[in-house]
């Protein structure tokens, strides 16, 4: 994870945090409110009721005395509406109080049942005009049970009170804690809310920024490149095409560091030498190309000979001095070509004519546009295709038993589909990239990719061993047994599972060196086999001293088996040739059942053709696997 990725999810996870601690607090704010506002409620509310039910025993006094002076009716049925009254305070205490209202209320209801059963005494003495009865039920009953209830009332009211004047306290300060909590949570999230929008618009302009830039250099890239040379094109532009000559050799004999140090002081110098109007740009690799706004081809070779001269200082990277080659190729609008894509191609052809020719800086001239410019455009493109992922592929062909009709191999073959021509056949650019060290590029590429595609098959189970061809000078390349060794480590592929193809030309070249390459790689466990046999001079003598365990005939001779005789003694004596060095015969090319028949006849072990399959990507070829399983059930 980059450090923009993790701080962006610090951030979001922070944002997250936020709202949830702000839900949390006015979740717990709300409940605690609620609490204590409804303890108030009830405090006031019991003390309210104890208030009731202490007039309601002053009623009971009043009536009992009004009934003394005048012993009328109403009073005393005013009397036990009083009790009543008082008997319904004590009920609502006691279903809302608390266990201690409860115990309150049980205590002052026997004390009433006392006072009333006195009352009844004091009425009759009443009614009987009994003066002395009257005095003694007054003085040693009813006043002291009045004085009780009187006073437990009025304690349980004042205590009610207090608990309720407690209770709103205790609300005014939840509810300014609240108030606070949610202030400040709030001024948090909004905080976070602009730190986040921050580092999420600082990553799209870095996302943006990366997509439009070279990140080594911080240059423009091709796409802009091409946009701002479009943009120019009314203005009568040039551009210039820079290439370095030895930058690959600084790259493979010092390291990366020292190879991007290089090109960093490149694009430090090349920037300082133009202008600010012009467009200096990373197209790949070791390619700038500079954009002249409004400038004629003269001025432009000017110029690209002043940022020639500038390169040819030499550059200084740490411990090392590097001097490097520019050739630089001019191309003019109108006049050259009014498009961006041509005039940029324009720039690349003259560019290579001056690498070719050492010409140092040339303007593109009509004529340079000869065969040998197309394949060294073709070579251009397909070095800069191996730096980016995804046109070059490999299509996977099954290898079959002869015998069983079971795959036992498949062999990695290279596809590249080019951004403006489309598909190209390996026959088309293999060839061209062999008469360059790019051939071992693309190698690497090739193997790197089946190796991964061979670890992956090998994850779900399946076990095909995979082959990749080697072209004649991959085996002239001194690194190449290390870089297998590396890729199959890499990859986590036991050698056993690779097998590289290679013709008998490619040995003819320099069998010496090619024997010993062959033996390295065979003593790491990789097969071998010998591919397009039947096309090229062969040396029985060679043959037998190679390594190998497998002979592929050419597919040539197995097409026409059906109508040329000599074709079918050809692939009769390789088989039997093959099986005499103890080697697997396979016939290439097998395009139809009479030619696996025959083939079968002769002895051949595995065939590999249309017959049954054409090379496939790796899904679909996993969809033949299981289909083919399938027509077998
Ligand atoms: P090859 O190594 O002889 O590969 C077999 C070629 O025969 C493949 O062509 C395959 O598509 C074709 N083929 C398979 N079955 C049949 C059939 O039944 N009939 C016919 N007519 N053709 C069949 P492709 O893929 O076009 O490759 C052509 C050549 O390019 C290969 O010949 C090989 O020499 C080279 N090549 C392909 N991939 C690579 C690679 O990754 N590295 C190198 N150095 N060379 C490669
Ligand atoms: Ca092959
Ligand atoms: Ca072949």
């Amino acid at each position: 994870m980059s450090r923009s990725q993790a701080r962006r999810r610090v951030a979001f996870i922070g944002l997250a945090l936020v709202l949830l601690g702000l839900t949390g607090v006015s979740v717990v704010g709300t409940v605690a409110t609620r609490h204590v506002a409804t303890s108030a409620r009830t405090a006031a509310w019991l003390a309210e009721v104890y208030h009731h039910a202490h007039e309601a025993t002053a009623s009971e006094e009043i009536f009992k005395l009004q009934y003394r002076i005048e012993p009328e009716r109403h009073a005393r049925v005013d009397h036990a509406d009083a009790a009543a009254s008082l008997e319904a305070s004590l009920r609502d205490i006691d279903a809302h109080g608390s266990a201690h209202d409860r115990a309150v209320v049980a205590k002052l209801r026997s004390l009433h049942k006392q006072y009333l059963a006195a009352a009844e005494r004091f009425f009759s003495a009443v009614d009987r005009a009994d003066p002395v009865q009257i005095r003694r039920v007054a003085a040693d009953d009813i006043d002291p049970l009045e004085s009780q209830l009187g006073s437990m009332l009025h304690d349980a009211e004042e205590e009610q009170d207090a608990a309720a004047g407690e209770a709103s306290d205790r609300l005014d300060r939840v509810e300014r804690l609240v108030f606070v909590a949610t202030l400040s949570s709030f001024a948090v999230g909004l905080g976070m809310i602009v730190v986040f929008t921050l580092v999420a618009t600082g990553y799209q302009r870095r996302l943006v920024r990366q997509a439009m830039h070279d990140e080594l250099t911080g240059l423009p890239n091709r796409s802009v490149f091409l946009a701002r040379t479009a943009e120019a094109l009314d203005g009568a532009p040039s551009v210039l095409m820079l290439d370095l000559d030895r930058f690959k050799e600084v790259n493979d004999t010092l390291g990366h560091q020292y190879g991007d140090e290089l090109l960093r002081q490149v694009s430090a110098r090349t920037t300082a030498a133009v202008r600010t109007a012009d467009t200096v740009a990373r197209l790949a690799g070791d390619e700038f190309a500079i954009l002249l706004p409004a400038t004629g081809a003269a001025d432009a070779a000017r110029l690209a000979e002043r940022v020639q001269a500038e390169l040819h200082r030499s550059f200084d990277l740490g411990d090392v001095t590097v001097d490097i080659e520019v050739s630089i190729g001019v191309a003019s609008a109108p006049q050259d070509s009014g498009s961006a894509d041509e005039l940029v191609r324009c720039a690349d052809i003259a560019m290579y004519t001056a690498k070719d020719t050492k010409a140092g800086v040339l303007a593109y001239q009509p004529e340079m546009r000869t065969e040998d410019s197309s394949r060294l455009l073709l070579l251009g493109d397909l070095r800069r295709a191996l730096e980016v992922e995804d046109q070059i592929s490999l299509h996977y062909q099954p290898k079959v038993s002869l015998a069983d009709g079971a795959v036992c191999g498949l062999e990695a073959l290279v596809r590249w589909r080019h951004p403006v021509r489309g598909q190209i056949a390996p026959a088309d650019f293999i060839p061209v990239a062999e008469t360059t060290g790019l051939i071992n590029r693309l190698t690497l590429y090739v193997l790197r990719h089946a190796l991964a595609q061979s670890r992956a098959w090998l994850d779900a189970g399946r076990e095909l061993p995979v082959a990749v061809n080697l072209s004649p000078r991959c085996l002239l390349d001194p690194g190449l047994v290390d870089d297998v060794t590396r890729l199959l480590a890499e990859h986590r592929v036991p050698a056993g599972r690779l097998r590289l193809e290679v013709t008998e030309s490619a040995v003819m070249a320099n069998p010496a060196q090619a024997t010993a390459t062959l033996r390295q790689l065979h003593d790491l466990g990789v097969r071998l086999s010998i591919d397009d046999y039947g096309t090229g001079y062969s040396s029985m003598a060679y043959l037998k001293q190679l390594p190998v365990d497998e002979l592929k005939i050419d597919r040539t001779f197995v097409l026409h088996m059906d109508t040329d005789h000599d074709d079918v003694v050809l692939v009769r004596g390789a088989v039997e040739l093959g099986h005499n060095l103890g080697m697997t015969v396979v016939a290439e090319g097998v395009e139809a059942a009479a030619h696996a028949d025959a083939l079968r006849a002769l002895g051949c072990d595995i065939a590999q053709g249309y017959h049954y399959a054409r090379p496939m990507t790796a899904p679909d070829l996993e969809h033949w696997l299981q289909a083919k399983v399938l027509s077998f059930l």
